[in-house]
């Protein structure tokens, strides 16, 4: 398998590993497959078997192996079985628990970090340590966080051979959970700095350090932002598994399989972008209903055609999907568009920055969006959020998250038109978002026994102020004294 940018399909492809411990394509482009692999009904009735005879590890080494040619399969097995063993996620890993009216819940928040980024990012941190042992080589991961990235991607990477983390977050921004779960970490690998700022200006300073192109490549700068390509494929598994649990029961029975869609909470069209791409591969998904909060990009454009990026976003109850603008939303469109890299290129590259809109509404391939890919979505606001909390936990005794709730309200809202199973990706546990979930219920969410105390145990975090400069200095510094010892 080779891997093409989605702004100039020419370019001889490259294997995976070269494309892993890369962000951006050279020409602005995100990477992408050649062409998806196809899995068949045979294919799926094996995998289904596996999963309850070995477990996750084995039907994700079996999927990542269609994407994967140049680790071989015994290391690439052995990376699955260690990103995904028991007592990182427990056990079974991603169950699925059924809720009221044929809605679902895919449990992807039992990681580290309590959030379904850790489902991708524990993966990355095995590929990463895996590659970079085998090129000698190592790596500096600079990245800016409001909340579940940086967490998720310091839980992922301590302890990893050869990778450093910085990682920068607003000064008293983030939740109190969120906070004591990254500065509590205590290895010296792992560098929190607050800057005094917002998240903007924090991505602003990676933007400013990762322009310097002679310190990015002295003190070999990457990222593990979402655009990552091995982060959207370690996702397409999940959605692989949660199918497979949904219609487990019906397959071993001999019964037809019930048809199954899935909606997904969306920020950067990273999670739902690997529904896409499982949906692709041939994984007979049905509806894909996508759901925003009040930053609504993405659901105005699956509804009129018009991509409209917005000046800034909106602070909200669901704030890891405060977005923008869209990061993924690329690799949606160049398919959409009949894989044109010209077009998408035009689009994305001057187009966008000139007018800040992309707009395909009244062309042909936006009126066959819903059919051929499956696409619904929907909008789900504070009041809804509190709503859906309070109705699903009054209906099923689950406690569920502000953005979980978010796509279970735009499910329920598109429950006439889907028939069979629609299942939510649950994208955090509620215990990291507590002051919504008590707002909605009136008591604190329940604390699983691994986060209790938290917050007292001594803190790892230096302030820092938005200058680019001190920032550079402290990398030189925490970098020198790595190299001598
Ligand atoms: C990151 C995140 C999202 C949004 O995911 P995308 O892949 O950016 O669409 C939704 N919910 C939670 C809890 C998250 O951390």
């Amino acid at each position: 398998m080779r891997y093409v940018s989605t702004r100039s399909a020419q370019v001889p492809g490259l294997p995976f590993c070269d494309i892993l411990l890369e962000g951006l394509a050279p020409d602005g482009g995100l990477y992408l497959p050649e062409s998806y692999p196809q899995v068949s009904a045979e294919t799926l009735a094996h995998w289904d078997a596996l999963l309850h005879d070995q477990g996750y590890a084995a039907v994700a080494f079996e999927v990542l192996s269609l994407f994967v040619d140049d680790v071989p399969a015994a290391d690439l097995r052995a990376i699955c079985e260690r990103a995904y063993a028991a007592d990182v996620f427990g056990d079974p890993v991603v169950p699925v628990t059924e809720l009221s009216d044929d809605v679902w819940l895919a449990h992807l928040s039992e990681g580290p970090t309590a959030a379904f980024k850790d489902m991708a990012m524990q993966l990355l941190g095995q590929l990463f340590e895996y590659e970079l042992g085998r090129r000698g080589q190592v790596l500096t991961i600079l990245g800016a966080t409001s909340g579940d990235t940086g967490s998720a991607a310091e839980y992922a990477m301590r302890g990893r051979h050869g990778i450093t983390v910085f990682m920068l977050s607003p000064q008293g921004r983030m939740s109190p959970f969120q906070q004591a779960q990254m500065f509590s970490l205590d290895d010296p690998h792992i560098v929190n700095l607050a800057v005094a700022g917002t998240f903007d200006d924090c991505q602003d300073l990676v933007k400013a350090v990762l322009g310097d192109a002679p310190f990015k490549a002295a003190h070999r700068i990457g990222a593990v932002n979402s655009i990552n390509w091995g982060r959207v494929v370690a996702q397409v598994i999940y959605y692989v598994v949660a199918y497979l649990r949904v219609t487990h029961a019906a397959r071993t029975a001999g019964q037809p399989l019930p048809k199954v869609s899935f909606a997904v909470p969306t920020g950067n069209f990273g999670n739902i972008c690997a529904a896409h791409v499982t949906r692709q591969m041939g994984v007979p998904i049905d509806a894909l209903i996508l759901a925003t909060n009040e930053n609504n990009v993405l659901d105005e454009f699956f509804r009129t055609g018009v991509y409209r990026v917005r000046s800034g976003a909106e602070e909200t109850s669901s704030p890891s999907m405060d977005i923008s603008k869209a990061s993924n939303f690329e690799r949606f469109v160049y398919d959409l568009l009949g894989r044109d890299g010209v077009r998408v290129a035009e689009l994305f590259g001057p187009g966008l920055r000139a007018t800040g809109v992309i707009d395909l509404s009244g062309t042909p391939e936006f009126a066959t969006l819903r059919e051929r890919y499956g696409f619904m979505s929907g909008t789900s606001t504070h009041a809804d959020r509190l709503a859906t909390i309070r109705a699903v936990e009054g209906a099923d005794g689950v406690v569920i998250d502000p953005h979980t709730a978010d796509a279970v309200k735009v499910a329920h809202d598109l429950r006439g038109s889907i028939d069979g199973a629609i299942v939510v990706t649950e994208t955090a546990l509620p215990v990291k978002f507590s002051a919504t979930i008590v707002e909605a219920l009136g008591r604190e969410p329940q604390r699983p026994a691994a986060f209790e105390g938290i917050e007292s145990l001594p803190r790892h975090v230096t302030d820092i102020p938005a200058d680019a400069d001190v920032l550079k200095q402290i990398m030189s510094d925490r970098l020198a004294s790595r190299t001598q010892g």
